[in-house]
């Protein structure tokens, strides 16, 4: 059965700082992703579905490492974010998947819709390949990205 990998976004240290995300009010957009996949996570278990969750002390790039030790080809990883923003255009759901895999685009395509279709006041921001596996973590600032797996 495929794992599936959910990453709550921020949290972890960055350049030797902690990375809240997003601050507003009195709280921050780690704090907000980690309520969120702690409900995502039980719920899909009680589907039957394999799920992972991601350490939250861990940075981008270890969160990335933690998953590539752990992930199978048939695998899905997803990190999610809040996508918050002070700029309008700047919001929105966004997806990203692997370049040049016709198979992730069409799981961020399905995924990016059934989003919208449950929340219709999110704008549609982007779909995207993700760039190069060097450059991930610098991608992990999006609303939701693919892993390796
Ligand atoms: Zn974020």
């Amino acid at each position: 059965m495929a794992q599936i990998f959910i990453s709550a976004g921020h949290g972890g240290t960055e350049n030797g700082v902690l990375d809240p995300g997003f601050s507003t009010g009195n709280t921050t957009e780690a704090a907000e992703m980690i309520r969120i996949r702690d409900l995502v996570v039980p719920e899909l278990r009680s589907r039957g579905l394999n799920v992972l969750s991601v350490p939250d002390d861990l940075s981008a790039a270890q969160s990335i490492d933690w998953i590539n030790a752990r992930c199978r080809i048939e695998d899905v990883a997803l990190e999610i974010h809040g996508g918050a923003s002070n700029t309008p255009a700047a919001r929105g759901a966004s997806v990203f998947y692997i370049a040049n895999n016709e198979t992730r685009k069409t799981h961020g395509e399905v995924l990016l819709l059934a989003v919208l279709r449950r929340v219709p006041q999110l704008p549609s921001r982007a779909r995207a390949p993700t760039p190069p596996l060097a450059s991930v973590a610098s991608a992990l600032s999006a609303a939701l990205t693919a892993h390796r797996c």
